[in-house]
């Protein structure tokens, strides 16, 4: 993603510690008491522009959710949006997704988004990949037992190698659909890439999987015309 340096960025997350956590050490394991209240948290990892997160902490008052974006430019657009909201539960971390365990108790987390994840498409930057074995590892520690991992991408090649990923792990396939906007399924929330590639014609690929399921079942598939 081509981005434009906004000098600025950095001032303005730091002048709004209301909504970004600008210390996230400081609060690991103590998270509900930023935002004061004992409700579940959910996160995205590369959360980008923000629209899906600001959108679902509209639609879910009873969620507490946090978005994670390396790039200050990219986040500082979402920042944008919760100030003009005044959103409650919404907070955003500037942050790389490898240390998401100095920032987050084991099992703090409850639910995982990761919406058009950089694909990395060539072999040698496997590792890069969000879907990448080290990754799952991380995310496999920060979540509750059972957490949740919600994927979408309109990239065949990321999705098909997260798939593989997500089995080697033993991550257990609760959803799939490889068309979601063709599908019956209910309550997405569109990101900024997904709008931009399905006005192209791409189909959008979603999966759910979960940690640490004793009883493995048949994943749920979407119909689609
Ligand atoms: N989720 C948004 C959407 O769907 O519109 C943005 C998608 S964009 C292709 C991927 C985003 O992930 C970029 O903004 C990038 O900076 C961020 N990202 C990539 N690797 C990351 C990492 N290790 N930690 C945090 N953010 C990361």
């Amino acid at each position: 993603m081509r981005v434009r340096n906004k000098p600025w960025a950095k001032e303005l997350l730091e002048e709004n510690p209301k909504f970004v956590i600008l210390k996230p050490e400081e609060h690991k394991g103590r998270l509900h008491e930023f935002f004061g209240n004992n409700n579940p948290i959910h996160i995205e990892v590369g959360t980008g522009k923000g629209r899906f997160i600001t959108e679902m902490a509209k639609a879910n008052p009873n969620i507490n959710y946090i978005g994670i974006e390396l790039s200050t430019s990219v986040i500082v657009t979402a920042l944008e949006k919760i100030i003009e909201d005044q959103i409650p539960n919404v907070k955003l971390m500037n942050v790389n997704a490898e240390k998401l365990t100095d920032y987050f108790a084991d099992g703090e987390i409850s639910r995982l988004y990761l919406n058009f994840s950089d694909p990395w498409p060539k072999t040698r930057h496997e590792k890069r990949r969000l879907t990448y074995k080290r990754f799952l590892a991380i995310y496999e520690q920060i979540l509750k037992p059972n957490g949740e991992i919600h994927f979408k991408t309109d990239n065949r090649g990321l999705f098909e190698y997260s798939l593989v990923s997500f089995s080697n792990y033993g991550l257990l396939l609760t959803f799939v659909s490889l068309d979601l906007h063709k599908s019956d399924y209910e309550g997405n929330i569109m990101t900024e890439y997904e709008e931009k590639f399905s006005k192209r014609g791409f189909p959008i690929y979603r999966s759910e999987v979960m940690f640490g399921s004793q009883n493995k079942s048949y994943a749920k598939t979407e119909d689609t015309e």
